[in-house]
């Protein structure tokens, strides 16, 4: 009886695996899985590899050139010369891939910015930190910037940053772009953010950043390099998001006095050319980003002191810090 049985079971054992060797479906599926894990995990650019692309960030500089700071665009890619916009699917386990897009200023905003708070990307956490401009470790941070593609609440631009990353990192190349269309408005700039992830990961390790200006070949812009998803004295799990910092104590007098004047206070003596936005109450210096999404009827250029137009109940921007 119990020979028999083994000796079925050998039968079975044998029957299955055939039918796994020979069975179209098992292959065809399994032939399936590998292509497109790979295509999911491998996002980026022909030619570049973090590991091998990426040196280990300095602790100083936000951003690193990458491949002597030429995008890998093929010539197919630079040839088109009219505006569009495509955001990837996310990913597998939901993380952001890639956006690119051929700005014109057609694609440009002319609105301010909507809420994108509704979003919740891969290694999100809600933490502040004592030292970092705004508290806040993380923001949601666009691939494609709001002022170069006007998008908000899209999922597949928006991912966990840090405010260095953010701030430090990316903002002066999507200004360098921003200005450069603004200076010639028939122009396009070919435009892609590759966030990269690193295995299964959920929170990036940072950004490819890549453009080149079309119509000059390259002259007004052209860079292609990687920004750090890291944030000075807070050390971060990339797995998850998780991080670990000197703890944030509410915002003192002194606080607040450095996040909002920082730069600025020593040339506050005099009156200088600010851009009022009648409507936030926030004012600005004519070069912000900020100023180009204003909507026109918000609009009021003054020259003014700094002090002057606090009393008045204007506040500074964030992000020019007049
Ligand atoms: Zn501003």
């Amino acid at each position: 009886m119990k020979r028999n049985k083994k000796i079925l079971n050998g039968i079975l054992a044998a029957a299955s695996v055939a039918t796994f060797l020979f069975s179209p479906a098992a292959f065809t599926g399994g032939y399936q899985t590998i292509v497109s894990t790979e295509a999911k995990a491998n996002p980026f650019p022909r030619g570049f590899s973090y590991q091998k692309s990426v040196p280990k960030w300095n602790g100083k500089d936000p951003s690193v050139k990458i491949h002597g700071n030429r995008p890998y665009f093929t010539s197919k890619e630079l040839s088109v010369k009219r505006s569009y916009e495509k955001y990837k699917d996310l990913d597998s386990m939901g993380r952001c891939t890639v956006a690119i897009a051929d700005i014109g200023t057609d694609l440009m905003p002319d609105k301010e910015r909507g809420p994108i708070g509704s979003v919740h990307p891969t290694g999100w956490h809600t933490v502040k930190y004592a030292g970092i401009d705004g508290n806040y470790l993380y923001n949601r941070c666009h691939l494609i910037g709001y002022q170069l593609t006007g998008e908000n609440a899209n999922e597949r631009n928006l991912i966990t940053g840090t405010r260095y990353l953010n701030n430090e990192g990316m903002l002066p190349y999507e200004d360098q772009v921003a200005s450069y269309l603004h200076s010639n408005p028939s122009d396009h700039v070919l435009y892609r953010v590759t966030p990269v992830f690193k295995g299964r990961e959920l929170l990036s390790r940072g950004v490819l950043m890549e453009a080149e200006s079309l119509e000059d070949s390259g002259k007004g812009v052209r860079f292609c390099v990687f920004c750090y998803n890291v944030q000075p004295r807070v050390k971060i799990d990339y797995k998850d998001g998780s991080s670990q910092g000197v703890a944030y104590q509410g915002s003192t007098a002194s606080t607040r006095e450095k996040t909002r004047n920082s730069r600025a206070a020593q040339n506050d003596n005099g009156a200088h050319n600010y851009v009022l936005n009648t409507n936030t109450k926030k004012f600005h210096k004519p070069s912000c980003p900020s100023v180009h999404q204003m909507a026109a009827r918000n609009k009021r250029s003054v020259k003014a002191k700094r002090k002057t137009l606090i009393r008045e109940g204007f506040c500074p921007c964030g992000r020019c810090r007049p």
